[in-house]
């Protein structure tokens, strides 16, 4: 008789792994498997050596603000090896108007910043009185006409640095649930935030410490550490590599996985994959709303200058209205040691995005890229090491038929107890997005329970 798990978990990426992590600390007696279709562990979170040269073809690093990724650093002790870049001392900038402009980082500070013109800044109050837009609303539809037109480039930024997506197609209800409530809810994003900030100070949340600024996180030999971390922590029966699931299914009130190496039995299934991935196992399984949501694929070329310097900071952006080349650039080795041979400077310039796909896939512009890093950040000549790293996947967006798809998830598994789908795309897309998710997924699984999706209104940081 084959071994009926308490829990099977499909996909061993950091949402996985991270569910798998969740459930070893709060229940170590309760059985599960990850099964992963590749032959190593962490998904998408891959990062690059060469000689004296790291860089990363995924998440280049996340921000030490989400409780459940602390904790999980705490539980692996690897909260002893990160390297940290703190945001108060990385500055980050824009670059507009034919130059990089030094960006506040907080929506207050933004507005009250010479970057926009006094009528703007009065535009921004009408908010209060704007009506709720539509659920269907993009991004730009949503922030052009609550908060007006001159903060659209600003937005744009934010969105190319984080969904590397096109703000004219993302849903803001899909991609910011949390400003969308408190659209919704108060009539007014201002009026929201007010209440919030009142009920925090008369100390009716639990938000009661002063809000410190946080610090862009990874470790010495880049962010593969944290998922080969986390591995380490599984027996082989519980992680298993090379392992496809190609169906899924219910039977005699179980759940089933389906692969060429065999099937596994549990009596709860977390399908922990990207957005696509999951469509393609749930189809079978439930008629779907849409067959695939875009994705969006940046590649990064890596280059590194021998005697100059990068402006001080963390790096810069490029909304669309710009008209550079390549969405904007990190500067590594101002944020992280170790990341080039000494006396030299690392720059990843990442290029392509939801916008332009065919800037992804030509092999021949390394010599665009370069003009424009040295037009914007004034580096001169040849760099002494250059590569392009593709990523192992694209970045699921949430664009038309997002809400109808989000919908559709929560019914799904209302009406299919034990069954939980998280994973890149389904709440968010940052690495922190993916932890928080993972432990409220093992938290719900074992309490018997649904996932509480309310909705959280996130800081944003460019
Ligand atoms: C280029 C890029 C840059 C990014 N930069 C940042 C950043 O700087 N900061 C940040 O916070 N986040 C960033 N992210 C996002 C972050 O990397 C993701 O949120 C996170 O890694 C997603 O993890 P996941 O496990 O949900 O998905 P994935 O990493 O995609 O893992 C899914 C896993 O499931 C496996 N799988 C698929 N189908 C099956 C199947 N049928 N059976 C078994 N296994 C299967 C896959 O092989 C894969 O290993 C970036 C992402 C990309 C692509």
């Amino acid at each position: 008789m084959d071994q009926i798990y308490d829990t099977l978990i499909i996909g061993g990426g950091l949402s996985g792994l991270s569910v798998g992590h969740f459930l070893k600390q709060a229940r170590p007696g309760h059985s599960f498997a990850i099964l992963e279709a590749a032959s190593r562990p962490g998904g998408v979170i891959k990062s690059h050596r060469n000689g004296a040269y790291l860089s990363e073809q995924g998440p280049h690093g996340f921000l030490d603000n989400c409780p459940e990724s602390q904790k999980m650093l705490r539980d692996l002790e690897l909260d002893r090896e990160t390297v940290t870049a703190p945001l108060a001392q990385h500055v980050r900038y824009v670059y507009l108007h034919g130059r990089l402009n030094l960006i506040p980082q907080s929506p207050g500070k933004i507005i009250v910043a010479p970057l926009i013109s006094w009528p703007a800044k009065l535009r921004v109050l009408a908010e209060l009185w704007q009506k709720p837009l539509a659920d269907d609303a993009t991004v730009a539809e949503w922030v052009g006409r609550r908060f007006g037109r001159e903060l659209l480039p600003y937005a744009d930024a934010v969105f190319t640095g984080t969904w590397a997506g096109d703000y004219q197609q993302l849903l803001l209800a899909a991609v910011m649930p949390g400003l969308r409530a408190l659209e919704t809810e108060h009539g007014s994003v201002l009026r929201g935030l007010i209440k919030m900030m009142r009920a925090r100070k008369s100390g009716r949340t639990q938000a009661k410490k002063p809000v410190a600024m946080p610090a862009m996180t990874s470790f010495p030999d880049g962010m593969e550490r944290l998922p080969q971390r986390l591995a380490e922590e599984f027996t082989a029966n519980q992680f298993r590599c090379d392992y496809p699931v190609t169906a899924i299914g219910r039977e005699d009130g179980l759940w089933r996985a389906r692969s060429e190496r065999g099937d596994l039995r549990a009596a709860a299934l977390v399908v922990a994959l990207p957005v696509n991935a999951a469509l393609r196992l749930l189809r079978a399984y439930a008629a779907t709303p849409v067959e695939a949501v875009p994705e969006a694929f940046i590649k990064n070329i890596v280059t590194a200058f021998s005697g100059q310097t990068l402006p001080p900071g963390f790096g810069y952006l490029a909304p669309e209205a710009a008209g550079r080349y390549a969405l904007g650039s990190l500067f590594s080795s101002n944020m992280f040691a170790g990341r080039a041979a000494s006396g030299q400077i690392l720059c990843e310039t990442l290029v392509g995005g939801r916008r332009h796909p065919e800037r992804y896939q030509d092999d021949g512009d390394l010599g665009r890229a370069l003009a424009d890093i040295r037009e914007t950040l004034g580096l001169r000549g040849e760099p002494v090491y250059a590569e392009t790293l593709r990523p192992l996947a694209g970045i699921p967006q949430l664009e038309a038929g997002a809400n109808a798809l989000l919908a559709w998830r929560g019914r799904l598994t209302a009406e299919n107890p034990g069954l939980f789908v998280c994973g890149f795309g389904w709440n968010g897309i940052g690495v922190n997005d993916m932890i928080k998710t993972a432990k409220a997924v093992a938290t719900a699984r074992l309490a018997g329970d649904r996932v509480d999706q309310s909705a959280e209104v996130k800081k944003i940081y460019f």
